[in-house]
């Protein structure tokens, strides 16, 4: 029996001692003195009407509560006592024998035992039930926290792995189908970072009630661990989990943080899978795995489901990753130099772009690693390499008069840009190095700048009085405010390759460009095309003010070496003109 049902027995035990207390007090009473009565006026019924009485008082002893069981033995002892007094003194011949008050004494004792005995008992089986409850109370606190999550109330991963495995178990018995989701807040560590614990805490906590809000009554959501939860759904199939899972987006879209922060929202990414017949759970976790993974190089908050091409594309991007790490710690990065030049072919300096020398594909291009170094945060000791590098390579240069005149442009990602290290370093490397600070030039993008600008006009300022410039790279493909671009302080704009490639073709990017050239000429600040890749493209950009040029048609990205070779053979493309002697204006 368990302990509960146990101490409900005892428990409606007491309950029929007390309604038997109450109803039964006076009934009881009345036999009592019925059996008295007898006792005096029948010599023949004596004993009968005694053992009668004795019984009355057990059985009132058993059902009633031991206050009650005692006051009705003590007022049958008094009655008893009195009328045998009273009887032996009216007519002493009444009690002479021996026996007579041999029977009364032990009806005495029997119920002074009686009543002791049921007492201690009921007081034994009162004190049995609370430490009974207690214990179960404990019992179930204690498998409440060994299956559940303390902080949000979900089942934790253990109970979880067991629920799981008992779908599984189902799934093979029943051939049910069912879909199973691994969920991951994004960027959840800025959270922690930017407000600390105990507002993640309470960031997850609502997260688990809102996503919880979606859910069917059938479905198990249980925390994982950290920031990532396990959504079990029986019965599903992959299209009505995606559906379970947009209702959830919604859900989480209207989670309202604005008491911690007006800026705060937070977005979950999720990977979903089906057990196909005859699959362990462990795989279809895997697989649900790899869907999320998916999901978050997709640029998180969206919702990917497991499929065959994904394995493929999962494994290389695993592969890449461990690869890169390698490369960072075996140095097969190389920094390769694109030169930039004036109207009349002049190189003015280059621009830094990384390489990766892979040890069996070769050279490989950072649109191929840039963007993974760029979500595993890879980019920020990456970037520094970079600099580093570009800074070595001023450094070369300022001792020979050929190239002293040469600026590198080095490009900064969002991420190393948001460094909480990123000023002291990239002084620290001008100040190690002992470069002239205005040949080194930063490019940045415009999406960046505008997050959080107040910081980085800060920050920017700070390099800018150390003499340190900036350009603001792919212009015209982010969402550039004029009234951002007015205050931040910028020295160039780079007019973006996808304008340039189809300036002679396409109406509209030849307005785009040489709207871009007036811009920079009306706030004074310089411009440069990159990707230039024809004369054509060359001469239509400088006809409209352009006055710096990077591309195909001078040259591609090459070792530093070979950069200085090409400063021997510049020139080679300058269209020297009235008009374009009039453009030479600035210099870079
Ligand atoms: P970006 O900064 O806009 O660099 C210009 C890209 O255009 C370079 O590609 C360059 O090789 C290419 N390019 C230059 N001239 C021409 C041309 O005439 N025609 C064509 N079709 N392309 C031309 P690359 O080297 O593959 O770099 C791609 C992007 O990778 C860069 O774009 C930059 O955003 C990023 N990147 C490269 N190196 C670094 C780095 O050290 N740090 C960071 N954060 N990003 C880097
Ligand atoms: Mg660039
Ligand atoms: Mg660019």
């Amino acid at each position: 029996m368990s302990p509960s049902s146990d101490s409900l027995l005892i428990r409606a035990l007491h309950r029929l001692g007390e309604a038997c207390a109450a109803r039964a007090y006076l009934p009881a009473g009345f036999v009592i003195i019925a059996c008295v009565t007898v006792y005096a006026i029948s010599g023949a019924m004596r004993d009968v009407a005694l053992a009668l009485m004795l019984m009355v008082l057990a059985v009132c002893a058993t059902v009633m509560t031991p206050k009650h069981a005692n006051s009705l033995s003590g007022f049958a002892l008094v009655l008893l006592c009195l009328v045998s007094f009273g009887m032996h003194r009216r007519d002493p011949q009444l009690f002479q024998s021996e026996q007579e008050w041999l029977h009364i004494g032990i009806a005495t004792g029997i119920l002074l035992l009686l009543s002791g005995v049921t007492g201690h008992f009921k007081h034994l089986l009162a004190r049995m039930a609370a430490q009974r409850n207690e214990l179960a109370e404990t019992v179930t606190r204690f498998q409440e926290l060994a299956t559940h999550d303390e902080l949000t109330g979900l089942p934790n991963r253990t109970h979880m792995r067991e629920l799981l495995g008992r779908e599984a178990q189902r799934h093979k018995r029943e051939g049910q189908i069912l879909c199973l989701a691994m969920l991951d807040i994004d960027l959840f560590k800025r959270v922690n970072d930017s407000y600390g614990h105990p507002v993640g805490d309470r960031v997850l906590y609502k997260f688990a009630q809102h996503a919880r809000a979606a859910l069917r009554t059938t479905d198990v959501l249980s925390r994982w661990g950290g920031e990532e939860f396990c959504l079990l759904m029986p019965n599903t199939s992959l299209q009505a989990g995606m559906r379970v899972l947009e209702r959830m987006r919604g859900q989480i879209a209207a989670l309202d943080l604005s008491r911690i922060d007006r800026d705060l929202h937070i977005t979950f990414s999720a990977g979903l899978a089906a057990l196909s017949h005859g699959e362990s759970m462990t795989e279809a976790i895997e697989r649900a795995d790899k869907a999320l993974y998916q999901a978050k190089a997709a640029g998180r908050n969206t919702v990917r489901y497991f499929d065959a091409d994904m394995e493929a594309a999962v494994t290389a991007r695993i592969l890449l990753e461990s690869e890169l790490n390698e490369a960072l710690r075996e140095q097969q990065f190389r920094v390769h130099y694109q030169p930039q030049v004036d109207v009349t072919g002049q190189m003015t300096g280059a621009e830094a772009l990384v390489r990766w020398a892979h040890p069996t594909r070769g050279m490989i291009h950072p649109s191929e690693f840039i963007p993974v170094t760029e979500e595993t945060g890879m980019i920020v000791p990456l970037g520094y390499w970079v600099l580093e590098a570009a800074c070595k390579q001023l450094a070369r240069w300022a001792t020979r008069p050929e190239t002293a005149h040469l600026n590198i442009s080095v490009n900064v990602s969002a991420r190393q840009f948001r460094h909480l290290d990123f000023l002291r370093r990239v002084l620290g490397m001008i100040d190690t190095h002992v470069i002239n600070p205005r040949r080194l030039r930063l490019e940045l993008t415009e999406s960046m700048l505008i997050e959080n600008i107040e910081d980085t006009i800060a920050k920017m300022s700070v390099l800018k009085s150390r003499g340190v410039s900036f350009s603001l790279d792919d212009f015209g493909t982010g969402y550039s405010s004029l009234a951002y671009l007015k205050r931040l302080p910028i020295d160039e704009l780079k007019i973006d390759q996808s304008f340039v490639r189809e300036v002679l073709t396409d109406a509209n990017d030849a307005v785009i460009a040489c709207s871009i050239v007036a811009l920079a000429r009306s706030l004074g600040l310089a411009v440069i095309a990159e990707g230039v890749e024809s004369e054509g493209q060359r001469n239509f950009l400088m006809q409209n003010g352009c006055q710096h040029f990077q591309g195909f048609l001078f040259s591609e990205a090459m070792a530093a070496e070979q950069c200085e070779s090409f400063l021997g053979r510049q020139g080679l493309h300058a269209v020297v003109t009235p008009t374009m002697a009039q453009v030479r204006t600035a210099s870079f």
